[in-house]
């Protein structure tokens, strides 16, 4: 029997079925007692004051914006190495994303290119903890207060990741996460605002909900607000889920241990760098392909791994190359030469919680052959 091993996959258990079948039988399939249960775990794993569910970590990024004052005109400091949604959620409002390189190693935003950017028009940068690892948030901390800007933190890959000390999602004005199901945790489709602002939350829990007001009452609407709720069938189920996240984050470190180990010393691949002080929360596994490996060979590569069955993808095609991107903002190739390069070369792995050894083994020793 031919294998068939799925780039991602999500681990749910009767604990998350059973609290999604009680909500069903129970009164309130919205706005009811989960949701709260739901973000006083998050409250409580992080030490943050407040935690907003909301229908996707899009829809986080998208009121955060609101709530920060970014607008018309505003310019924001973000990576072109990252998924759509990130910057695609800043210009809801009117935003403008400025794209900068990143660092060869960490494949995260860079200090120097940032500093390099800022302009009398740059209101806010958005640090995205790429592959679940923060990016260098003492220097881009040290940019924004120098310059007054607004720091909001993309952390929909990094749930459980830790930047000396601190949890990520806690190192902006606020955080971000999404409970798509190729996330650490998943909830089918959800999202986490999370921060100790208190205007911050307060914007946000309104704008979640048409822009209704705590005291006022179900038809007064104060502001322009959204549909963003997340349903107590979902939150029940990221409760679970987050009751489990240890064991969850100690399964995908098991898996990334069993590929390191099976790739350490293969000199036609490299992986991206954590940093000292860093702990990394396995999102995906990415390898980079040499620079001497042919750029266009990557996709005749990919077809023969799926064709052995194995799931791959490229992680991640570059935003500014994204046509809308193009269109609107004139981004050529040459632009941002560094994150081209990486972008290029890149595989994302089979990667979940429950991928046995096995697998691991036949897809390294499969990927090996090919090379
Ligand atoms: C997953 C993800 C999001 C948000 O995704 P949703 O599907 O809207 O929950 C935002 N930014 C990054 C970097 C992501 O990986």
């Amino acid at each position: 029997m031919k294998r068939e091993i799925p780039l991602s996959g999500q681990d749910i258990t009767d604990a998350e079925i059973n609290a999604a079948v009680a909500v069903l039988r129970s009164e309130r399939l919205s706005l009811g007692p989960r949701i709260p249960e739901f973000e006083g775990e998050f409250t409580q794993r992080l030490g943050v004051k407040h935690a907003i569910a909301c229908s996707s970590g899009t829809a986080g990024l998208h009121m955060c914006w609101h709530a920060l004052d970014i607008g018309p005109g505003d310019e924001v400091i973000t990576t072109p190495f990252s998924f759509i949604a990130s910057s695609n959620s800043l210009m809801f409002d009117g935003g403008k994303p400025v794209f900068v390189d990143i660092d060869s190693q960490t494949w995260n935003l860079d200090a120097a290119c940032i500093a390099a950017a800022i302009t009398p028009r740059t209101k806010a940068i958005l640090p995205v903890d790429v592959f679940g690892v923060p990016p260098d948030m003492d220097a881009i901390w040290a940019l924004a207060r120098k310059h007054h800007l607004r720091v909001l933190e993309d952390s929909c890959e990094a749930l459980g990741a830790t930047y000396q000390g601190r949890p990520a999602g806690t190192l902006g004005e606020a955080g971000v996460f999404g409970f798509y199901p190729n996330k650490q945790m998943t909830t089918g489709e959800g999202g986490m605002v999370v921060t100790n602002d208190d205007r911050i939350a307060f914007m946000v829990r309104s704008l979640r909900n048409q822009g209704r007001d705590p005291e006022g009452g179900w038809l007064a609407h104060p502001r322009l607000g959204y549909n963003y709720r997340m349903n107590d069938i979902q939150a029940a189920i990221g409760t679970q889920q987050m009751r489990r996240l240890d064991e969850i984050l100690a399964k995908r470190n098991r898996v990334a241990k069993w590929y390191q180990e099976r790739l350490a010393g293969e000199k036609r691949l490299s992986m991206q760098r954590i940093p000292t002080g860093t702990t990394i929360s396995w999102f995906v596994f990415v390898v980079r392909l040499g620079d001497d490996y042919p750029a266009g060979h990557r996709e005749r590569l990919l077809e023969k791994l799926r064709a052995a069955g194995i799931g791959c993808n490229v992680y991640f095609p570059c935003i500014h190359f994204q046509p809308f991107y193009r269109e609107r903002f004139g981004y050529q190739p040459g632009d941002f030469p560094i994150t081209e390069a990486l972008s290029e070369r890149t595989i994302a792995l089979p990667f979940f919680n429950n991928l046995s050894e096995g697998d691991v083994d036949f897809v390294v020793k499969t990927l090996r052959s090919l090379l």
